[in-house]
């Protein structure tokens, strides 16, 4: 007889990593399939945003991945004439989700966090050496064929979450095409393990607040694009775009590296960790579902690395499933909420890889008379984009398990307590609704209610739903805005148990 769990995990990189974390927290039985024995051991993601860091949280991971974090500055583009174009720092910004917009970090010891805290968060069975070779669907679950240690094997699981990369096996035994978003240039990566400061070539207009070693700066240059990036420690990461006819092979040879690095260096003692070159491209599947198989992180999607957000997207999907696996196998939500998934996710994804495309539109651009009318037009929006930071670039939900509402969709802020907790660590990680005070009524079995005036938090909430001009905000478990009310806070509680198809009573 097949073995039986809730999910089968197929790929335990980041994505696949945060999954079984947040399943195994929430008591699924989650196996793991991953097909090498050591994690990938080189840094290819090196930046994640504040709403990373809250679903570490969530995971109960933050503790072992936080001394790893280094907080920076934000983005600094910088145009052909080495002047400055556009700049999306965070100096001395307010922090309302509880983080720093911006960290820097070394993917290799993420992962490592990440498939420690395995241990803490119950029943994770992380099979490594374990190939994915086949599935097939049956009503009520599917089974997964894999290969180990020689001897092929099967799993009967209720749902399968393939984070299984870029290559994706699952999805191409599932037949499901990409969309290409009709952008790939070819780029160098380079790692660095440096011992003292970059030096940057003279650049024009640098805001007062701006420390460039502090910040991740792309160079728009046209004589060749380039991105500086700091990371953890001493570690840094250039990406150097290849020039047309540049060969891939020569360019990764250790003296056009060393050479390329070199300037930026000057006196400063270095070691080359690695250089490898990537086609930075722009890919989404056109299904994310088939039947009780998601496709979630690079599997589903790729973007340009330019905002660094193609890791963030494949841990905002797998939150998204997580939190809706959790409702039907333990609250006995209808599996049909599951349908909401790709709805919620590829619309944003689409957006945000939308920008990281139009970035690199001109970020790319190889010809200085074009260059310099790039550089015209984005200071000409100046005045419009001052105060911007990268946060901006991400939106809401549209669509999905949300109630059309003011700030539907919205992540909520996470404000620190006047005890230095953060507002999730007191109120939890389930749904939740924040009422303004005692006369909002709403409450349910399954929903945490909270009163706004009661919080030490400076009156953080009380503000956001002044902002909104409602008096009660329901939140998902991914912390996500489902929607907000004025007066009463029982339409939310209402709404919630429609859209999980639940009685109200047992919601
Ligand atoms: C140069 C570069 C810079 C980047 N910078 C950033 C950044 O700053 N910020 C950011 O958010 N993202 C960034 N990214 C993207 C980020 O690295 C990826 O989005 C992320 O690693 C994807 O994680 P994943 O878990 O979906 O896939 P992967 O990390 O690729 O993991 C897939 C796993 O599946 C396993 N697998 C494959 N086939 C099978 C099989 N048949 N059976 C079992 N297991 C299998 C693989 O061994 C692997 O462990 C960058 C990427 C690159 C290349």
């Amino acid at each position: 007889m097949n073995e039986r769990c809730d999910v089968a995990v197929i790929g335990c990189g980041p994505v696949g990593a945060l999954a079984a974390n947040l399943l195994g927290r929430a008591g699924l039985r989650v196996v793991v399939l991953e097909k090498e024995r050591e994690h990938y051991p080189l840094p290819r993601a090196v930046h994640l945003d504040h709403e990373m860091m809250r679903l570490f949280q969530t995971a109960g991971v933050i503790d072992r991945v936080l001394a790893d974090m280094v907080a920076t500055d934000g983005h600094l583009h910088v145009g052909a004439d080495h002047g400055v174009i556009r700049y999306m720092g965070t100096v001395g910004k307010p922090k309302p989700f509880g983080w720093s917009n911006d960290y820097f970090f070394y993917q290799p010891e993420l992962e490592a966090h990440l498939r420690a805290a395995f241990a803490d968060n119950g029943a994770i069975d992380l099979r490594l050496g374990a190939t994915f070779t086949a599935l097939e669907q049956q009503g009520d679950g599917v089974t997964v064929h894999y290969d180990q240690d020689g001897a092929s094997h099967t799993l009967a699981a209720r749902w399968v979450i393939a984070t299984d990369g870029a290559r994706s096996p699952v999805r191409k035994a599932l037949g499901i095409a990409l969309d290409d978003l009709d952008f790939e240039e070819p780029w160098l990566v380079v790692d660095a393990e440096v011992e003292g400061p970059v030096t940057f070539p003279p650049i024009t207009g640098v805001p007062a607040d701006a420390d460039l070693q502090r910040l991740s700066v792309m160079m728009c240059d046209p004589a060749r694009p380039a991105t500086v990036v700091p990371g953890r420690g001493n570690h840094r990461r250039w990406e150097f775009m290849l020039l047309p006819g540049e060969d891939d092979q020569a360019m990764m040879q250790p003296e056009k590296v060393r050479e390329l690095v070199a300037a930026w260096m000057k006196d400063v003692p270095h070691t080359i960790v690695r250089a490898a070159t990537y086609r930075f491209h722009g890919l989404v599947a056109e299904r994310w579902q088939a039947g009780n198989v998601f496709l979630a992180g690079d599997a589903a999607h790729q973007t340009p690395p330019f905002f660094g957000q193609g890791m963030c997207h494949g841990l905002r999907d797998v939150a998204n499933l997580a939190w809706k696996m959790d409702a039907i196998a333990n609250h006995g939500a209808d599996p049909a909420i599951l349908d909401t998934y790709q709805p919620e996710r590829d619309p944003h994804v689409r957006g945000v890889i939308g920008a990281a495309v139009a970035a690199g539109r001109y970020i790319c651009e190889l010809d200085p008379a074009k260059a310099a009318a790039r550089d015209a037009a984005i200071r000409a929006t100046a005045a419009q984009k001052a105060g911007e930071t990268a946060h901006d670039l991400i939106p809401a939900i549209a669509t999905g398990l949300v109630m059309p509402s003011p700030a539907a969709g919205a992540r909520f802020i996470q404000p620190i307590l006047a005890d230095g907790r953060k507002l999730d660590d007191v109120a939890g990680q389930g749904w939740r609704l924040f009422v303004r005070d005692d006369s909002v009524t709403g409450t349910s079995p399954l929903v945490t209610r909270l009163v706004a005036a009661s919080l030490d938090d400076a009156g953080a909430v009380t503000a956001w739903l002044d902002a909104h001009g409602v008096d009660a905000v329901l939140l998902r478990p991914d912390h996500c805005v489902f929607g907000t009310a004025s007066g009463t806070g029982v339409d939310l509680i209402e709404a919630r148990a429609r859209a999980l198809g639940l009685a109200l009573e047992t919601a």
